[in-house]
């Protein structure tokens, strides 16, 4: 089996001229050649695999996962899987729907979507101090930011300086000033499928599961912030109504996102299976040793998954 994950999926918004994204058109596109070349895995041939280990009788066949609960899922994704009888597992980082909020990490494809990359980074250098850089990375940052002040600036600078450089507890304020700058407001009901959206998907057959809390890199928090994420995620999930299977999807992805506890929490939380990002197929041994990080290819490693 083969598990893709997808971020956004939607049109050309002209407000958003550098926004990355999977035109819908592509998406169709896609679907059809998964269709073609490898079939879809039903929701009964999974529920085999994760209760009971049993793979499909026809190998290579595909499982479709959306992360992070954008709009777009809803907009797009929802009624596209519709029309074609598929379904799909959505994983919901759960903060905004406590507090309505956009996420950090999500403020920043915003800005960037908005924004040319080199006066966001710039407008980032003039507000931060070298205070405000994590002690570790102090050396790296004066190194690295001279030299960039050459000719590398730009969204990636803008985003490592955000997502790297600075400590985490900085990186709200800096990006509120940031918005207010450039005058740009963020509205979670716009950017966000809303909770009546997401009990509607449920109940139409689509798998919703956690993303953690608040979408930190966990394998930074120690184990009891790691807890919290994880149970207060799915606690909202449980208010909201759609966890009928525990199932979770690590933020970011990929062995360096994640750690021993991670593991050990989602076990111990009863969490069915979870998802990271590792391009190879599901086998059988993954239900044994990997239940915990099954791997999953991003939609850009076949044909017509290239962002826009
Ligand atoms: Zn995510």
């Amino acid at each position: 089996m083969k598990a893709i994950m997808y971020h956004y999926v939607r049109e050309f918004d002209p407000s958003f001229p550098n926004f990355r994204f999977l035109d819908i058109n592509n998406f169709r596109k896609q679907l059809d050649f998964f269709e073609k070349e490898y079939g879809f895995v039903t929701k009964d041939e999974w529920d085999s695999f994760t209760l009971k280990g049993i793979l499909p009788a026809e190998s290579g066949k595909i499982i479709l996962t959306f992360d992070d609960a954008m709009r777009c899922h809803f907009d797009y994704v929802f009624f596209e899987l519709l029309q074609r009888g598929l379904w799909g597992i959505f994983y919901v980082p759960t903060l905004p729907f406590l507090e309505s909020k956009i996420l950090d990490v999500h403020r920043i494809h915003l800005l960037c979507g908005a924004f040319d990359g080199v006066s966001l980074f710039q407008e980032c250098m003039s507000l931060i101090s070298e205070d405000m850089i994590t002690d570790s990375k102090k050396r790296e940052f004066r190194e690295e930011t001279y030299r960039n002040q050459v000719n590398h600036e730009g969204v990636d600078d803008f985003k490592r300086l955000l997502n790297y450089y600075i400590g985490s507890e900085f990186r709200e304020s800096v990006l509120d000033e940031i918005a207010e700058t450039f005058d740009f407001s963020f509205d979670p009901k716009e950017y966000y499928v809303t909770r009546d959206q997401l009990i509607h998907m449920n109940k139409s057959g689509m798998v919703i599961g956690s993303h953690s809390f608040t979408h930190p890199l966990m394998s930074k928090l120690a184990i009891g912030e790691q807890r919290k994420e994880i149970t207060d995620s799915f606690s909202a999930l449980d208010r909201i109504g759609v966890c009928s299977e525990r199932t979770y999807c690590h933020p970011y992805g990929g062995f360096i996102s994640f750690n021993s506890d991670t593991i050990d929490l989602l076990d111990e939380c009863g969490v069915l299976y979870s998802f990271s990002v590792e391009p190879r197929e599901i086998t059988a041994s993954d239900f044994v040793h990997s239940k915990q990080f099954l791997p999953r290819f991003d939609c850009n490693f076949f044909d017509f998954g290239r962002a826009s």
